[in-house]
């Protein structure tokens, strides 16, 4: 079942999503070469947790962390540990703040200094794509315009959508319906209404669109070992068109001042 919210649901909804970017730009600070990926996971419960929010993640169907960071050929679901950042690592994390009992859920992919030039792009356009699926966010439209204009848009420089994972509706849990294909056909599926909030999140591979599901119960590769990419914002559909709950905005001042990150 779609859940619609009210114009003020919405507004009560920004915080969460707006404190997802803001742990981000903090984990962001903290990106370099030498650190782990556990050290990078307690920063962003210490802050989400001094902003008087919950870790979404944190438990949620026994994950066991409050980020999900994934490395290169990760696509998704890393679990934080002792393993280190790496000069040219892309580094996909994804963060889930519960806050006044109203979810946020939002990633990001960070380029570390040295990373190939064919990753960046990978980066760009799969950041591009998602706002290229925001555009289509409008009443009336269907949710097969989202997942066609992201995935012609992706496929359009050779690249592969993740086709077993999605994003989904979000309110007072993480995960409502309806799913948010990164694929799909012009003018097929649910039509968009009024009051609906969704995250979307295309999930992109430099290779081949297979992935594997690792036996940790969480891990997410590229079979192909190919690098991936994983952006994704909250977005309410509402009578001025698309509005993005979610923000960048403090990520990539964090980025610009962070000698070892390169700007997506
Ligand atoms: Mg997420
Ligand atoms: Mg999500």
């Amino acid at each position: 079942m779609i859940r619609i919210k009210t114009y003020e649901e919405i507004e009560q909804m920004k915080p969460a999503a707006l404190l997802v970017g803001k742990t981000l730009a903090e984990v962001s600070k903290h990106i370099e070469p030498g650190v782990s990926t556990e050290t990078l996971d307690s920063i962003a419960e210490e802050f989400i947790r001094a902003h008087d929010a919950e870790p979404t993640f944190k438990g949620y169907e026994g994950f066991p962390a409050s980020l999900c960071i994934s490395i290169n050929e990760q696509v998704v679901h890393g679990i934080p540990g002792k393993r280190t950042i790496k000069e040219g690592d892309v580094i996909s994390i994804d963060c889930g703040c519960t806050l006044n009992d109203w979810v946020g859920d939002s990633a990001y992919t960070f380029a570390v200094k040295g990373i190939k030039e064919e990753d960046l792009k990978l980066l760009r356009v799969t950041k591009e794509s998602l706002y290229k699926g925001i555009e289509t966010c409008l009443i009336g439209r269907r949710l097969g315009d989202i997942g066609f204009a992201i995935q012609s848009y992706c496929e359009s420089f050779g690249y592969g959508i993740v086709r077993e994972l999605c994003g989904h509706g979000l309110g007072h849990v993480m995960h409502e319906d309806p799913s948010i294909l990164n694929y799909g056909r012009k003018g097929t599926g649910a039509k968009l209404r009024e009051g609906m909030t969704i995250a979307i999140e295309p999930m992109v591979t430099l290779g081949n669109k297979e992935v594997v599901f690792h036996n940790d119960g969480w891990t997410c590769t590229t079979m192909d070992n190919s690098t991936a990419a994983h952006f994704e914002h909250d977005v309410a559909i509402t009578k001025n068109g698309p509005l993005i709950l979610s923000s960048f905005e403090e990520i990539e001042n964090a980025i610009a001042s962070n000698n070892n990150l390169e700007i997506i």
